[in-house]
């Protein structure tokens, strides 16, 4: 077993104390370094830095990443939630230490879309209807997952099933 402990530390964004969304960080006992490339294969991060290394992946509208002594996990809505997320990392992390032999490690993360083929397909009219200051804006926001096609109201027929298409090649959630 790679992971054995960590010390689990639960705080709300400073920035508004009051927002019902918790973050988490979870200190590790041992140095995981050597099984992120190989967490990165099983997983699918959506981003892999080798320095300092880490992996990023994207689970269930949250973020979470996964460094060489430590775990952040953002966008929880309880502790439980944070403990069920942070014991499922805790086995992979030690199955995929196991099996590593079986596994080709990864160091890379997954790719991602152009924000210059969005905006392409997007009406381009900056409308603002969809709560962005420019389509540029939406654009770059859908390369990030935040925002899907149905984001955009005034997106219809053949430029939104390409879209559609276009994003459906990429793991953004
Ligand atoms: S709703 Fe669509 S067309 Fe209007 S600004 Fe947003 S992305 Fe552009």
């Amino acid at each position: 077993m790679l992971l054995n402990h960590y010390r689990k530390e639960i705080f709300r964004p400073e920035c508004n104390p009051s927002f019902q969304s918790l973050h988490c960080i979870a200190h590790l006992d041992q140095d995981i370094t050597e099984v992120l490339p190989y967490l990165n294969a099983v997983l699918g991060g959506f981003e892999y830095l080798k320095e300092p290394p880490a992996v990023t992946f994207r689970i269930q509208g949250k973020i979470i990443t996964v460094h060489s002594r430590e775990i952040a996990v953002n966008a929880l809505k309880s502790e439980e939630e944070a403990d069920k997320i942070l014991e499922w990392l805790k086995r992979e992390i030690n199955e995929a230490w196991e099996k590593r032999d079986e596994i080709e490690p990864k160091y890379e993360g997954a790719p991602k879309p152009k924000i210059f083929e969005i905006l392409k397909l997007l009406p381009k009219t900056n409308c603002q209807e969809c709560g962005e200051p420019t389509c540029m804006v939406f654009a770059t926001r859908m390369a990030e997952g935040a925002k899907g096609p149905e984001g955009c109201p005034p997106l219809e027929g053949e430029n939104k099933q390409a879209l559609i298409q276009y994003m459906s090649r990429f793991n953004l959630e």
